[in-house]
């Protein structure tokens, strides 16, 4: 007898860690929607992927940032697939600068997208994530490096990991649990864009794995906080980076 499957929403899952967690996921037997902001194609690309391999795969086009976006997100996705069991709010955006030559709008656009994008979700969470479900929102390693040039970008990872902490409190009686993953440099746009090859070897030379994580190490991480061994995991953040940090 065949029984639905549970239903994950991955937040930018067009590329990158996002795509990985995705891919991870709909092998684990979920569902999968597939945000994304504008990589349309990419997005597509990966639905007929997964769909191929017999997996209910979706993409839904929505900024994170724009609350109005979000609900019509979770309205799709309902009609669509169903009600949500897993949310993972990976979408995010890094542009390192020092803090004295950073603008206005890059500091709101910075948290409009990293911080503001993960409380609009996890607002509509608080009502529409089935009973049981997950919630797991990407932080990064760059909280405990404390390098030039993060003071606004850990300024938004520093929100989402408060927000971690007090919404697996607030969503007592529901049975939901809410995990962070911190992952260190990994190999995606997001981190190789705007470096030279000299400073991505100096990054993956960090840890004592010598090696840059890969999107694929990160999956495996959410995927245990969204599968039946992570169960017991409430309210933590988990670096997963190498033992840089
Ligand atoms: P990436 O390769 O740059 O991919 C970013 C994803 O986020 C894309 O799917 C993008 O969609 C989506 N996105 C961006 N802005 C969005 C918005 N406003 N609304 C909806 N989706 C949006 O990034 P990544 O390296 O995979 O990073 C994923 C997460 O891991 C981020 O939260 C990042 O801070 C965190 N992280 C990354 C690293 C690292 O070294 N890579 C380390 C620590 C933490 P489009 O394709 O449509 O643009």
């Amino acid at each position: 007898m065949s029984t639905s499957p549970q239903i994950a929403l991955i937040t930018g899952a067009s590329r990158g860690i996002g795509a990985a967690i995705a891919r991870r996921l709909a092998r684990d037997g979920f569902a999968v929607a597939i945000n994304y902001a504008s990589n349309a194609d990419q997005a597509d690309a990966l639905v007929a992927e997964l769909t191929q391999a017999g997996v209910s795969a979706i993409a839904v086009q929505a900024d994170v940032s724009r609350a109005d976006q979000v609900q019509a997100m979770f309205t799709t996705i309902e009609n669509k697939l169903g009600k949500i069991d897993v949310l993972v709010n990976n979408a995010g955006m890094l542009k390192t600068m020092p803090l004295a030559q950073t603008s206005d709008e890059l500091y709101a656009q910075n948290f409009a997208i990293n911080t503001q994008g993960v409380f609009n979700t996890l607002r509509e969470a608080a009502t529409r994530l089935n009973d049981g479900g997950r919630i797991i929102n990407l932080s990064s390693t760059t909280l405990a490096l404390n390098l030039p040039g993060y003071a606004i970008y850990n300024g938004t990872k520093a929100a989402v990991e408060a927000f971690t902490r007090v919404f697996a409190k607030e969503l007592r009686g529901r049975h939901i649990t809410v995990n962070a993953v911190a992952p260190g440099p990994v190999a995606t746009d997001l981190f190789l864009n705007g470096k030279t090859e000299e400073q991505i070897q100096t990054f993956a030379r960090m840890p004592p794995l010598e090696r840059l994580g890969q999107p694929d190490d990160i999956a495996g991480v959410v995927a245990m906080l969204a599968g039946k061994d992570g169960a017991w995991v409430n309210g933590q953040v988990l670096r997963a980076n190498g033992g840089v940090a």
